[in-house]
C-alpha cells in the first residue's frame, strides 16, 4: 500500500507539483479535496486534469482504515471506534458531541463536537492506571493515519474540536504529531481553530519547550497526577529522570511564549493522591502560574487496587486547591460504559474479538 498523502506536508505536496510541471496551487487544491470534502481517493477530484489522477494514486492513498467495531453510549453523543491499521496494529478514536441544551453534558455553553485521537498503537509510557500503558508499546502512527480518526467522524459532520489524548503519547511521536496538527489547523486543511486543539502530554520536558517554538496558538495539557516526585515515579514508572519541577518550569516557558495557559492533568486515585494535604503541596507548586487543573476521578480499569474516589472526595480536593488559590475544575466523564473514557482505551483484546 503506498503511503497515506497527508502524511505530507503541505510545502512537500507544493514541491511535487512543481516538480511534476503542475502549477503548486494544486497541493491546495487536493488538500481541500482530501480534508474539507474527505475525500477517499483521488478518482472523486473531478477538478484536477484526467492525467493527474492516477498519477497521484500511484504514488499515495486516501483510503481509509478498516473499521473493526464502533459503539456509541449517552443516546449516540459518545462514539468510539477500533480502526486497523494493519501488521496487527489498531487503534481507537473517540467522538464527544456537546450539547448545551443537555444539563448532563454541561461544558462551556457552545455546541461543539470533539475527537480525541490516538498517535500511538498502545503507549511506552507504563502508568499504572492507564489501560494503554499498561498494554505495551505496538509502533507510532503516521500523521496520515493520526488525520484519519478526524476524518472518520468528519465524514458523518463537522467536527470542531481534536484533542491529542487518544492512545500514547504525542510528544513521543513528534514531527507526525506536529505534521497532524498542522493539517488540522491549516486554512487549506480542517481549517479548525488552533484553540480547539490540545495535545496532551505525560510530561517530556523538551518536546514542551519545543513545541512552545512552533508559533502555534493549540492548548497544551500536562499529565501530573502527584504532588512530589516519589509518588509520581511510582504512577509511571518511565518518568524515571523527569521532575515536578523540571515540568512545571517547561509549562511556565509555554505559557510565557504562547500566551496560552496550561493546564494540568491530575488522576485521582482514593487514598493514593487524593488527599486534601496533597492538594495543598500541589497547589504550592503551581501558584500564581497561568494555569488551570482539570481533576479526572480515576475510570476503572485492570489497574489492581486503584479505586475512584467518592465525589465528596473529588470536591474536597478540589476545594482545597481553590483555596490556595488554583483554578480546578471536574472532568466529566464520557462513555465509561463503551470503556471510551480517559485511561480505557486499549486494543489488545478487543482487536482480537472483533477479528
Ligand atoms: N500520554 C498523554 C495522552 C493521554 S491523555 C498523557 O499522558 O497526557 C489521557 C489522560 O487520561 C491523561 O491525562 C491520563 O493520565 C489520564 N488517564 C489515564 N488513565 C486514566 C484512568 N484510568 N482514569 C482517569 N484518567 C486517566
Amino acid at each position: 500500500m503506498p503511503p497515506h498523502l497527508l502524511d505530507h506536508s503541505l510545502a512537500d505536496l507544493e514541491a511535487r507539483m512543481r516538480e511534476w510541471g503542475e502549477p503548486p496551487f494544486r497541493a491546495r487544491q487536493i488538500a481541500r479535496w482530501a480534508l474539507r470534502r474527505c475525500a477517499t481517493s483521488f478518482e472523486e477530484m473531478t477538478d484536477l486534469p484526467a492525467a493527474l489522477r492516477p498519477r497521484l494514486a500511484a504514488e499515495w492513498t486516501l483510503a481509509p482504515p478498516p473499521v473493526l467495531a464502533e459503539t456509541r453510549a449517552d443516546d449516540g453523543a459518545t462514539s468510539k471506534v477500533l480502526l486497523d491499521l494493519g501488521g496487527g496494529a489498531a487503534i481507537e478514536a473517540v467522538r464527544m458531541d456537546y450539547d448545551p441544551d443537555r444539563p448532563e453534558h454541561a461544558q462551556g455553553s457552545r455546541a461543539r463536537s470533539t475527537i480525541c485521537v490516538s498517535t500511538q498503537a498502545g503507549c511506552a509510557m507504563a502508568c499504572v492506571f492507564c489501560a494503554t500503558g499498561q498494554q505495551g508499546f505496538t509502533r507510532n502512527l503516521t500523521a496520515g493515519e493520526i488525520l484519519a480518526q478526524v476524518l472518520h467522524f468528519q465524514r458523518e459532520r463537522p467536527i470542531s474540536n481534536v484533542v491529542f489524548m487518544g492512545m500514547g503519547e504525542p510528544l513521543a511521536n513528534y514531527d507526525p504529531t506536529l505534521a497532524s496538527v498542522r493539517w488540522l489547523i491549516d486554512r487549506d486543511g480542517l481549517d479548525l481553530r488552533a484553540r480547539g486543539v490540545t495535545i496532551s502530554t505525560v510530561g517530556l520536558p523538551g518536546a514542551i519547550r519545543r513545541l512552545a517554538g512552533e508559533g502555534l496558538q493549540i492548548g497544551l495539557t500536562v499529565s501530573l497526577h502527584a504532588p512530589d516526585d516519589e509518588l509520581r515515579r511510582q504512577l509511571i514508572p518511565t518518568a524515571g529522570g523527569v521532575t515536578l519541577d523540571e515540568l512545571t518550569e517547561a509549562s511556565n516557558d509555554y505559557v510565557e511564549r504562547t500566551g496560552r495557559r496550561v493546564t494540568y492533568a491530575y488522576a485521582l486515585l482514593e487514598r493514593l493522591n487524593d488527599e486534601p494535604e496533597q492538594a495543598r503541596r500541589l497547589a504550592s507548586r503551581i501558584r500564581g502560574t497561568r494555569c488551570h487543573v482539570n481533576l479526572i476521578p480515576y475510570n476503572p480499569t485492570a489497574g489492581e487496587g486503584l479505586r475512584r474516589p467518592s465525589l465528596s472526595r473529588v470536591r474536597a480536593f478540589q476545594r482545597e486547591l481553590q483555596a490556595a488559590g488554583v483554578n480546578a475544575t471536574v472532568r466529566i466523564e464520557r462513555g465509561v460504559e463503551i470503556a471510551a473514557a480517559c485511561g480505557q482505551l486499549r486494543t489488545d483484546h478487543l482487536a482480537a474479538s472483533a477479528r
